[in-house]
C-alpha cells in the first residue's frame, strides 16, 4: 500500500485505484483547517487537532447516481453505497438499515400533529441505529487489513461491533462502563467478544481507549476509524428522504450523545439536495438530550458556541456522553437549520417510552423516550406546527433497557380457573 505522509498530500488522486476501489472518496479532510490526509486509519489533524472527515468526488458521483439507481439497490443501507467510504460490494452486512418509516396517527393525534412519522431504527440487526455506522467501520477495517476491532461504547455500539465482528470473523475488544444495563451487556457478550467492563463513565472509557489506540494495532471503530464510521449515519437521512417520496421532512427530532448522528442526518439530506435527488432542504433539526446529560442542548439554550463538558447522571445511558466529540458540529447544524432543542427531565423519559409503546406499538429504549417526550415539549412550545411533516428518530430497542419501565408493568396474577379470572377482573373493574 502506498503511504503518503500527512501534509505533503494535497490530493489523493495519486493513490492506486485498481484492484482496490476507493469508491468516490478522494481524501480525509480536516474539518477545521481543510488540510487533506490519505485514506488511512486516521481521525485527527496533526496540525490543528481538528477531526478528519471523508471527502468525496461529488462530480463523479453525480454522473452515476440517480433515484432509479438507488431504488434498484438492496433493501439495506448499502443501496447508498456510492455515498459511503467503502467498497459496498464486500460489505460486512447483517442487513442493517432500510428500516420502517411509519405514519404515527395515534401519537400524532395526541400531540396535535397531522403529519408525524416514526423512523423505527430499533429493528436493526443488533437493535439500534449503530448497525449503520458499524457496518461501514468494520467493512473499512477489513479493507485496511486489520484483524482486530475495538470500541468504547455507551451500550448499543458494543452489541453492534460484537455482532459485525462475529460475521466478519474478526477479533473484538469491547470496552463498556461498568454500570451498563443488563440487556446491553448480555446483548454484546453473547456474540463472543472480549468484553471489558470499566469502573468509570463513558468518557473515562473513551479516554482509556484513545490511549490503547496509540499502543495497539486495532481498528477502534469510533476512534481511529471514526471518519468512516460516522458516515454510516448519513443513511438515516437518505432513507427518510427516499421513504417520504424523495423529499426532506420539515422537522427532524433526534437524540444526541456525541452529536455525530445529528450532524450526519443533516449532511445526508444536503448531499441528496446537492446531487439533485431531492428539492431544497428546509428541515429544522431539533436536538433532544436527557436533562442528566445535555451538554449540547444546554450550550444551545445558553446561546453559547462552546460545549461545557458535564458529568452524566441519566437513565438514558446510551446518550450519556459528557464530552461529545461532535458537539460543536451538531450545535452548528442546529443553529444553521433553525432548529430547537430540548433537555428532557429525567422523570419524563420512561413516560416517553410508555407513550410510544401504547400509541404506536413500538417499544423503544430510553433514548427513544427522550425523543418522544422531547417532541411533546417542542410541540407545546410551538416549535412544530400541526400540519408540518415531522420525523421522530427512534434509534434503539426497549428490550435492552427494561429496567427503565419495569415498574410501570403490572401483570394480573390468577389461579388457572374461570372463577379466579372473573374475580380478578371484577376487582379491577376490567369486565
Ligand atoms: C449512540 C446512540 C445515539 C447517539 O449517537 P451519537 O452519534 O453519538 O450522537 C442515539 N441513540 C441511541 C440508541 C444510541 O445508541
Ligand atoms: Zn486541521
Amino acid at each position: 500500500m502506498l503511504r503518503v505522509g500527512g501534509v505533503r498530500t494535497r490530493s489523493l488522486h495519486v493513490l492506486p485505484r485498481k484492484g482496490y476501489r476507493l469508491a468516490y472518496v478522494t481524501a480525509l479532510k480536516c474539518r477545521e483547517c481543510e488540510r487533506e490526509y490519505p485514506v488511512e486509519p486516521l481521525n485527527v489533524c496533526e496540525f490543528c487537532f481538528g477531526p478528519l472527515e471523508v471527502a468525496y468526488d461529488y462530480e463523479a458521483i453525480r454522473k452515476v447516481i440517480s433515484r432509479e439507481q438507488i431504488s434498484k439497490g438492496p433493501q439495506t443501507m448499502w443501496r447508498y453505497a456510492l455515498l459511503l467510504p467503502v467498497d459496498g460490494e464486500n460489505a460486512v452486512d447483517l442487513h442493517g438499515g432500510f428500516t420502517p418509516l411509519l405514519k404515527a396517527n395515534n401519537l400524532g393525534k395526541l400531540l396535535g400533529l397531522d403529519n408525524l412519522y416514526i423512523k423505527n431504527d430499533s429493528v436493526n440487526p443488533s437493535f439500534s441505529f449503530k448497525d449503520r455506522v458499524v457496518s461501514v467501520a468494520i467493512t473499512k477495517a477489513l479493507e485496511f487489513g486489520f484483524d482486530t476491532v475495538a470500541c468504547a461504547s455507551t451500550g448499543n455500539l458494543a452489541g453492534s461491533v460484537a455482532a459485525h465482528a462475529a460475521k466478519a470473523g474478526m477479533k473484538a475488544l469491547i470496552f463498556i462502563p461498568a454500570d451498563l444495563e443488563r440487556g446491553k451487556v448480555v446483548g454484546a457478550g453473547v456474540y463472543g467478544p472480549t468484553l471489558v467492563s470499566v469502573h468509570g463513565s463513558y468518557d473515562d472509557v473513551n479516554r482509556l481507549c484513545s490511549e490503547l489506540a496509540d499502543n495497539y494495532h486495532w481498528a477502534f471503530v469510533n476512534i481511529n476509524l471514526r471518519p468512516y464510521y460516522a458516515e454510516g449515519s448519513k443513511t438515516l437521512g437518505y432513507e427518510v428522504a427516499e421513504q417520504l417520496g424523495w423529499r426532506a421532512p420539515d422537522h427532524a427530532v433526534v437524540p444526541l450523545a456525541s452529536g455525530a448522528l445529528f450532524t450526519k442526518i443533516w449532511k445526508g439530506l444536503h448531499e441528496l439536495q446537492d446531487l439533485g435527488l431531492i428539492p431544497t432542504v428546509k428541515t429544522r433539526m431539533h436536538a433532544t438530550q436527557p436533562a442528566g446529560c445535555a451538554p449540547i442542548v444546554d450550550a444551545f439554550l445558553n446561546g453559547s458556541r462552546i460545549i461545557r463538558p458535564v458529568r452524566p447522571n441519566t437513565i438514558a445511558k446510551s446518550l450519556a456522553i459528557g464530552n461529545p466529540a461532535d458537539g460543536i458540529y451538531a450545535l452548528r447544524a442546529l443553529v444553521q437549520s433553525q432548529g430547537a432543542a430540548c433537555n428532557v427531565p429525567e422523570d419524563e423519559i420512561a413516560e416517553g417510552v410508555k407513550l410510544l409503546a401504547e400509541t404506536e406499538g413500538i417499544f423503544t429504549e430510553t433514548a427513544g423516550g427522550v425523543v418522544i417526550s422531547g417532541l411533546k415539549r417542542l410541540v407545546q412550545a410551538g416549535a412544530i406546527k400541526r400540519d408540518e411533516l415531522t420525523v421522530a428518530f427512534i434509534t434503539g430497542n426497549g428490550l435492552k433497557t427494561q429496567e427503565a419501565v419495569e415498574g410501570m408493568v403490572h401483570p394480573i396474577t390468577i389461579e388457572p380457573t374461570m372463577k379466579s379470572f372473573q374475580a380478578a377482573m371484577e376487582d379491577r373493574q376490567l369486565l
